[in-house]
């Protein structure tokens, strides 16, 4: 008998054409969504493509060789994005992050990035433009990055001792490389650096206290992520999450911390800073305490498709407006009604069941 192939729907291809409002908003720069949030962040994917095959983000089961990656043609152009994110801007966006796949693989990064650096919000300050890295290539371009502009970098870390950090990123990168990236980023004036590390119970969990002692007093901030059930290929369950709680605890009873206020309203990571004075941690617990209520986000993919929120399972086609015959007016009215229609809660209402829902991938849509 011949196996039947039930082809799985790419949710890629899931994407709507936005709606042209047929009496265009003006760009106040004060959007709200159907729950009464602004829209403040924009985070740019410019590739799916990443030379890690993080465990929890791009397995290597199904990122393999037979992966179909976007084809190039496909991708915004550095004028598209920045065209697109100037009307953003216009709706007060005041935040920009560069993601992916690895954003330092996208060719020419730093001509996009001076494009983007020249953008201004409506009162004429400059937009806070960051990026997130693996930083393999940062040591290479650290310099050239803080020169075309970008204010910030964030870089992910998962592990000091090397066995367990090669195990997550699969590619045999190892943990002195990232280091140099970041100090490079420190010597280019990007400090303080934010390094992120993804907590998987009974992967890197041992890790919490190593990573918290190394940058402890280097002005570095470790921000300490649960682990996420983004995408459908990452086998997520319950019990691979280790609480914020519990990774505070951790730190608390070997270094001793306190409580710091956020920095503003919506701020992702709850801040603990040492009370020796020797600096700040962080926690990103978008499992076990939800932020969507405050959620500012939009996520723009390598394509062009709008996102309202990182678990979606359907994208807003702007490229298509990009490339046919609309004006900025139309475009920028078209941002504004799909962030009025949003509704978007899902870590509010996640549950072992939606966890297994079919949701786009985190390479693809951007961290
Ligand atoms: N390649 C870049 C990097 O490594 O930072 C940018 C893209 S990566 C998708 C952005 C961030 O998402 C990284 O810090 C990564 O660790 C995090 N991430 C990926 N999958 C995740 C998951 N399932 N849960 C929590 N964080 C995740």
């Amino acid at each position: 008998m011949t196996e039947r192939i039930i082809p799985i729907a790419d949710l890629r291809y899931q994407t709507r054409l936005p709606a042209i409002p047929a009496v265009p908003a003006a760009p106040v720069g004060l959007l709200a969504d159907g729950r009464g949030r602004r829209l403040h962040d924009l985070r740019i994917s410019v590739t799916d493509r990443c030379n890690f095959r993080c465990t929890y983000c791009m397995p290597k089961s199904v990122f393999d060789k037979d992966y179909s990656f976007l084809p190039q043609a496909s991708l915004l152009t550095f004028e598209e994005i920045t065209r697109l994110t100037r009307l953003f801007v216009g709706h007060g966006v005041e935040k920009l992050r560069l993601t992916g796949g690895e954003p330092l693989l996208r060719k020419n990064i730093e001509k996009l990035i001076e494009q983007l650096a020249g953008l201004a919000t409506a009162a004429g300050t400059p937009l806070d433009l960051t990026l997130t890295t693996n930083a393999s290539l940062l040591r290479r371009k650290a310099k050239a990055l803080r020169a075309a502009g970008l204010t910030r970098v964030t870089v992910s870390l998962d592990a000091m001792e090397d066995a367990v950090f090669k195990r997550m990123n699969d590619v045999d990168f190892p943990v002195a490389d990232v280091l140099d990236g970041i100090d490079a980023a420190d010597r280019a004036g990007f400090g303080p650096i934010k390094i992120n590390m993804v907590v998987k119970r009974g992967v890197n969990d041992d890790q919490i206290l190593p990573m918290a002692r190394h940058f402890k007093g280097s002005g570095h901030i470790v921000r300490f992520i649960e682990f996420m059930d983004v995408g459908a290929s990452n086998g997520w369950r319950m019990d691979d999450v280790v609480p914020s709680r519990e990774v505070i605890e951790r730190i608390d009873q070997a270094f001793g911390l306190e409580q710091v206020d956020p920095n503003y309203v919506g701020e992702v990571a709850d801040r603990w800073r040492y009370r020796d004075g020797s600096g700040e941690v962080g926690v990103i617990s978008s499992v076990t305490e939800p932020f969507c209520s405050d959620c500012s986000r939009a996520r723009l993919s390598t394509e062009g498709r709008l996102y309202t929120c990182l678990f979606a399972d359907h994208g807003h086609d702007f490229r298509s407006l990009l490339r046919g015959n609309y004006s900025d007016d139309q475009i920028g009215a078209a941002i504004a009604a799909v962030w009025a229609g949003r509704d978007d809660r899902y870590s509010e209402i996640r549950t072992a069941e939606t966890a297994t829902r079919r949701k786009i991938e985190m390479s693809y849509i951007g961290g």
